[in-house]
């Protein structure tokens, strides 16, 4: 039988591998209702806590009395809107680049932007723990695809030194999104320079959380456009409601508004997205307290889980994963938390390297200090029953 989905099914079963969606009753926020239970949210990317502001929220219904709900065509046709227009504008501004351009999601922004870029005869040099869909894109494009060690900017060099391609992109996540560190982007930017490469950093998780005004990794180095020509951000995790972006230059954006497949053939987003997107960006600029009370969350729960004796890794971001190794062990633990009220996700392969299955605790600012009291008492109980 070539397709046995069922004997494959049921083989991620046995190692541990089965993924199962849950059903959520409420609004995303540190609490959400599962199945009639009310949980602590501890695995959303919502960091701000910006999903159902009050402010986002009538910004995305006072567009929607105006603009109606569907865009009705992809940017070239005709559903490119004075909010999507807009919020290029705005963002562009926000990180100090030429312009910008708005993808429907993440995940299309950076398959379409690195199959743009590159072709045969070009090479692309990827971080091996970077999100999937940089990696997918890197493999579609055609390029010689070169994965270095995570963060090793050495083994990158000799990549690099013995790359003979026309073209050389390196490519890395800003901010790690199931490890939380943040990447060596000042030596990259540096070799990138030495080699006559480019630098596309994908901020999905930095946007909003690091740098003074949420500016993400590139604020935090302060790493202007020459040094960093290829910058993407997602609107979906700290920014609250959805879409992508990337910004550069004005070649740039010209070039990929006439190249990205991804952008050209699908719908725009609905115009009332683009209109909550300005709100949650005003109060992500405007607002430093919400970064503040983040980090003061983060500390806190690393000081005390270190002193549990947790496995963490080495991150200062609101992404904390608690290392457990096998995937049967990190399903035991999310489900005794869940018992307990707790929503963490395990986080298995392929998401994660084999052997490295981990919770992926993130926070919030919209978190309370005794949220996390009760999380880390969840965590010692799991670690006292399940070792
Ligand atoms: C979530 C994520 C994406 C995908 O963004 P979507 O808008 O959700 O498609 C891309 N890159 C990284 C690093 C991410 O974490």
């Amino acid at each position: 039988m070539p397709f046995n989905l069922a004997a494959e099914l049921q083989q991620k079963k046995a190692d541990g591998l089965y993924r199962q969606r849950r059903t959520l009753e409420s609004a995303q926020g540190t609490r959400v209702r599962v199945d009639g239970r009310e949980l602590f949210n501890f695995c959303s990317n919502d960091y701000l806590g910006l999903a159902s502001h009050p402010d986002v929220v009538a910004a995305f219904q006072q567009a929607a009395a105006k603009y109606g709900v569907g865009s009705g065509a992809s940017h070239l046709v005709c559903g490119h809107s004075a909010e999507h227009h807009a919020l290029e504008a705005e963002l562009a501004e926000f990180t100090g680049r030429e312009r910008v351009l708005l993808f429907s999601t993440g995940y299309m922004a950076n398959t379409g932007i690195v199959q743009a870029l590159l072709s045969r005869g070009d090479a692309v040099f990827e971080d091996r723990l970077n999100h999937a869909s940089l990696i997918d894109g890197g493999l579609a494009s055609g390029a010689h695809f070169q994965r270095y060690h995570h963060g090793d900017v050495a083994h990158l060099r000799t990549l690099l030194e013995k790359s003979t391609a026309a073209k050389k992109l390196i490519v890395t996540d800003g901010v790690f999104s199931m490890d939380g560190d943040v990447a060596p982007l000042p030596e990259l930017a540096q070799l990138a320079q030495q080699h006559d490469a480019w630098l596309m950093v994908d901020d999905a998780h930095g946007f909003g959380v690091l740098g003074a005004q949420g500016g993400g990794v590139a604020e935090h180095f302060s790493l202007p456009a020459a040094q960093l020509p290829v910058l993407v951000g997602t609107l979906g995790k700290g920014f609250g409601t959805f879409g992508a972006f990337v910004a550069g230059d004005a070649a740039l954006i010209e070039y990929l508004i006439n190249s990205a497949r991804s952008y050209i053939f699908t719908t725009a987003l609905p115009p009332a997205v683009a209109a909550a997107s300005r709100a949650s960006l005003k109060l992500l600029r405007d607002e430093p307290q919400r970064r503040e009370k983040l980090a003061s969350l983060v500390a806190h729960f690393r000081h005390e889980a270190l002193s549990l004796g947790l496995a963490l890794l080495p991150s200062d971001t609101p992404i904390q994963p608690v290392l457990l190794g096998s995937n049967q062990k990190a399903l035991a633990w999310s489900a005794a938390l869940e018992a307990k009220g707790f929503l963490v996700g395990a986080i298995r392969p392929p998401t994660v390297p084999a052997g490295s299955a981990r919770l992926r605790v993130t926070f919030s600012a919209a978190h309370e200090r005794a949220d996390v009291d009760g999380l880390l008492q969840a965590l010692a109980d799991c670690r006292g029953l399940l070792a």
